[in-house]
């Protein structure tokens, strides 16, 4: 009896060994599958896996990832995912519905906030100032230990293609550290006292410490009220007393409080700008390193036109 079990254990254990061995094989259909929460995030990590895994973004592009209902199909990726992908920073997880998604599905241990290495920085408004900003990837700083952490992370689950990824990081970096130079000559054709960038959401605090601005905003975090009387005020009167001469809209938010703004002040809409979602495939935008392009070439033509 006792030699049969030891038999059976030995058995079970070489069949575990032949099916993990399947499901490491090389019959293609078998990549490592990868669960992004939004288009940002997907969109780095596509740069570093390449060929080598299949990418998942959850959140539609040009929707709020602050605020979802995951869909069935969702529930399906997250429960079958090798790796999740999350920004963390009061973001997916400030209203809840991404742990409650991990929770139901049992995947914590496989989840891994991309924004682990980065300084938060926190909220301004009176009372909130113990809630962090989510919105680090819009200083390009911060996405390079966002792409650090995920290359370490991919590593950790296929360190066979270790060299492949390393070799897609550095590339990558190498564009990122590009498009953060770019962005910092570009800021130098303001005049001083126009770099002041009005947004619906108050997104750009990364942004703006990291390339000389003033961020103002008409709601602070998209989990607030949008467009109350009080923060119409506040912000008709920055627009007013700074002279602003251009606004500028996120695609991933209602346009229509903006578009109240603009008529109440005379101060046009110049430009769509990009901050919690890219642009659908094949229109301007539509990469974090084009969507950040796009932001700074809009900000830079519309704060330095003469008024
Ligand atoms: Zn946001």
């Amino acid at each position: 009896m006792k030699l049969f079990k030891s038999l059976s254990l030995t058995v079970l254990i070489l069949l575990l060994g032949a099916c993990s061995n399947v499901s490491e094989g090389e019959s293609g259909t078998d990549k490592l599958q990868i669960v992004a929460t939004y288009s940002i995030i997907a969109d780095m990590t596509e740069n570093i896996v390449g060929d080598k895994a299949e990418v998942y973004s959850m959140v539609p592009i040009g929707t709020d990832p602050h605020m979802y209902d995951p869909l069935p199909a969702d529930t399906g990726k997250v429960s079958s995912a090798d790796l999740i992908f999350y920004n963390g920073l009061n973001l997916e997880t400030g209203k809840g519905w991404f742990q409650d998604l991990l929770d139901v599905t049992k995947k914590n241990d496989v989840a891994f906030a991309v924004s682990e290495e980065v300084n938060p920085m926190h909220l301004t408004e009176k009372g909130k100032e113990t809630q962090v900003d989510p919105h680090a990837w819009l200083d390009i700083q911060n996405a390079v230990k966002y792409i650090d952490t995920i290359t370490k992370r991919v590593i950790e689950q296929d360190p066979d293609n270790k060299e492949y990824y390393l070799t897609n990081q550095s590339a990558y970096l190498k564009e990122l550290n590009e498009l953060d130079q770019y962005a910092k000559d570009a800021v130098l054709e303001i005049p001083q006292e126009k770099r002041i960038l009005v947004t619906s959401e108050g997104a750009f605090k990364y942004f703006s410490k990291a390339y000389g601005f003033e961020s103002a905003f008409i709601w602070e975090i998209n989990t607030d009220s949008q467009g109350t009387p009080e923060q119409m005020k506040r912000i008709i009167n920055i627009i007013d007393e700074n002279k602003v001469p251009a606004l500028f809209l996120e695609t991933s938010v209602n346009p229509k409080t903006m578009e109240t703004i603009s008529n109440e002040t005379g101060v046009p809409i110049h430009s769509k700008i990009f901050t919690d979602s890219l642009a659908k495939k094949g229109e301007e935008g539509d990469t974090y390193i084009k969507m950040i392009k796009w932001n700074i070439d809009k900000v830079v033509e519309g704060l330095s036109q003469q008024q």
